[in-house]
């Protein structure tokens, strides 16, 4: 019977006695195993066996050098080594030394068996020869050049996804496509689109001086063909050509470049000397070297792409004048740039830090706190005069930004025209005074027909709406001044309460219901009683003013973290979308308001100024046909 005989090397005696007691000679092998390398060598020698199986950490002598020396003096036994770790350099090294197999533990039985099966079939040389090497083992050879490529292509690959620099990685593959091929110069054409010319990109043992003056035309060379073909050429030892006029090539690989299928340049090496030859499998493997490199080439052009993008807006986010603070949910600064830096006196680098640290506003705060998917507007004033206009807006997926614009030059330009208007204003008053005193006396001093008092009747209302937009003026005037103020802890519930008193009989006869809900025990307020009177009385005739007969107005008073929240709302005709961002604008009325209408435009920007100078904000809900809600929120004192 044919019993191959097994040489098996492994120190662990358990291991050894399975494979030998339980896997082999089941196999029906004979086999004749040993604990160490020395041991291994010296039987090889003496038994002469089919196969050597050896463990790679192995006391004396290691696998690795067991299979080189029995490589050197017994190369007709091949060798299969085990071992536990499977590096690429330990797998290379194993291959060069000449074994046929590798096995990383732990492996299955049936993987050791059909490893050994594989390696007795093998035809292995029969003499004892110091010639040999990888090109006399074909077999070898070819798998170490495969594992040479392997690790070649890996090593771009990594380079390509972790370099940005993509001259190294252009370097690298032009280098690497030189070394695996066996060639003696290689080079990266790129086309200039703009000349039509090909350049040398990178390149691998051509001279620098020569390679940066290259300079190929498209139309009359053989990497413009390939360029053109979008097809590689190969050309070997029997077709000696001139391919670049200063030189003549034995032979040569052209693969092309290509990006989004569009062909960018070209991938070559070449040998100069005769006797080098390039093979078909060479363009397969420089094909992939041009993936990488056209890969490459594209994450550059986007890298560049989006770094543009990226400096531009950091351009315009720095030179803007108006000022950006982004900030994430949580209300930690993202970005701010200088024109915040500058407005709020901000140092060093603030991104992380909550919003709370590093402005110290309470305005801009309270507006970054209040969150919401609707934006929101307020104005933030300093003691040094400057007026910003500040508009939050929340950024879904980020958190939520505010734009900051400088508007002391309006505000400044309000109050000169407001200043004019009161002085205008007041010396109206005495006219129209002596006007009302003499509508008065003329029928005093003798009888009238029916038709001159009917047009005495106008003139005095028509002096009484001039003297009632002259009031609203003045009030205006004065409110915006900030001079009027007489401010005392107040109660706004009281103040809202005289309010409906005062307007209970227009909404009865008109026909509109008036109710109230004012929670009980709220805080007070500080502020000026009689202009916070005058701005819940104006709202609420405004409610009754524009909701016909049968309507309602409501008003609600209640308290929400430490904010007094003013609700008038009522079920009249509404306000146009498109009306809405001007209804505090002076003079300014509704395009739906019917004509004979009385009013002056001016309630709502009273109102505005005396919210404003309450520090509160007011805003406004509306819908044609279906009514509308005017809100305040304002701060009360803790009680
Ligand atoms: P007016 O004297 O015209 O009432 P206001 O400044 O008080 O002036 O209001 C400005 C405009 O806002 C009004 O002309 C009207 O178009 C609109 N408006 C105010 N309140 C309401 C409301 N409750 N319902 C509908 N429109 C309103």
């Amino acid at each position: 019977m044919d019993e191959k005989l097994i040489l098996l090397a492994e120190d662990n005696e358990e291991i050894r006695t399975f494979l030998q007691e339980s896997v082999l000679i089941p196999a029906g092998y004979r086999v004749q195993a040993v604990e160490d390398g020395i041991a291994a060598l010296a039987f090889a020698h003496s038994l002469h066996p089919q196969l050597v199986v050896t463990d790679h950490q192995m006391p004396n002598l290691t696998g690795l050098e067991l299979a080189e020396r029995l490589q050197r003096d017994l190369p007709e036994i091949p060798v299969i080594l085990m071992t536990s770790e499977a590096s690429k350099d330990l797998i290379l090294e194993a291959l060069r030394a000449g074994a046929v197999d590798f096995l990383t533990k732990p492996f299955e039985s049936e993987q050791l068996l059909s490893a050994v099966g594989r390696a007795l079939k093998l035809k292995r040389p029969r003499s004892p020869s110091s010639s040999i090497n990888q090109d006399t083992r074909p077999g070898n050879g070819q798998l170490v050049r495969r594992v040479n490529e392997l690790e070649a292509l890996s090593k771009i690959g990594r380079t390509v996804t972790s370099v940005l620099d993509l001259d190294r990685v252009l370097t690298t593959v032009v280098e690497e496509s030189v070394r695996l091929t066996g060639a003696e110069e290689g080079s990266l054409l790129l086309l200039e689109p703009e000349s039509g010319e090909l350049y040398m990109r990178a390149s691998k043992n051509f001279d620098d001086e020569f390679a940066r003056a290259f300079r190929l035309q498209v139309h009359d060379s053989l990497a413009g063909a390939v360029l053109a073909r979008g097809e590689p050429v190969l050309l070997d030892e029997s077709s000696p050509q001139k391919i670049k006029t200063a030189y003549l090539v034995h032979s040569l690989i052209y693969v092309p470049l290509r990006v989004h299928g569009r062909v960018i340049g070209v991938l070559g090496v070449d040998n100069r000397k005769a006797g080098r030859a390039l093979a078909q499998e060479d363009i397969k493997l420089l094909t992939a070297m041009a993936d990488f490199a056209a890969i490459a080439i594209e994450n550059a052009q986007l890298y560049n792409h989006s770094n543009d993008q990226r400096r531009k807006l950091e351009t315009i986010l720095t030179q803007s004048e108006s000022g950006l603070i982004v900030v994430d949910n949580e209300n930690r600064v993202l970005l701010i740039n200088p024109t915040v830096r500058s407005i709020f006196h901000v140092e060093g680098d603030c991104e992380g830090r909550s919003a709370a640290e590093v402005f110290d506003e309470p305005r801009l705060l309270s507006l970054l706190r209040e969150g919401g998917d609707l934006n929101r507007h307020d104005e933030l004033a300093f003691e040094d005069g400057r007026v910003f206009s500040a508009t939050r807006t929340p950024i879904r997926g980020i958190g939520q930004t505010v734009i900051l614009h400088d508007i002391t030059h309006m505000k400044e330009l309000d109050r000169v025209k407001s200043e004019f208007v009161t002085t205008v204003s007041h010396d109206l008053r005495s006219p129209l005074t002596a006007i009302l005193g003499y509508v008065e006396l003329i029928d005093r001093v003798g009888p009238l027909t029916p038709e001159q008092v009917d047009f005495l009747d106008r003139v005095r209302l028509s002096v009484e709406q001039i003297t009632d937009l002259v009031t609203d003026l003045l009030d205006l005037g004065r409110i915006e001044s900030g001079l009027d103020t007489s401010k005392e802890d107040t109660q706004l519930a009281v103040l809202a309460h005289y309010a409906v008193q005062g307007l209970k009989s227009e909404a009865e006869v008109k026909g509109v219901r008036l109710v109230t809900r004012i929670d009980s025990e709220l805080p007070k307020v500080h502020g000026d009683p009689i202009r916070l009177r005058q701005m819940i009385g104006n709202l609420l005739s405004n409610a009754i003013k524009y909701t016909p007969t049968g309507g309602e107005v409501r008003l609600e008073l209640s308290v929400e973290d430490q904010q007094l929240i003013l609700r008038i709302s009522d079920t009249g005709m509404g306000i146009p979308p498109k009306d809405q961002p001007f209804l505090f604008d002076k003079f300014f009325r509704a395009s739906n308001v019917p004509m004979d209408t009385s009013g002056t435009g001016l309630g709502l920007s009273i109102v505005k100024s005396i919210v404003e100078q309450h520090a509160g904000r007011i805003w406004v809900e509306s819908q044609v046909g279906e009514g509308t809600t005017f809100t305040v929120v304002m701060p009360s004192l803790t009680s």
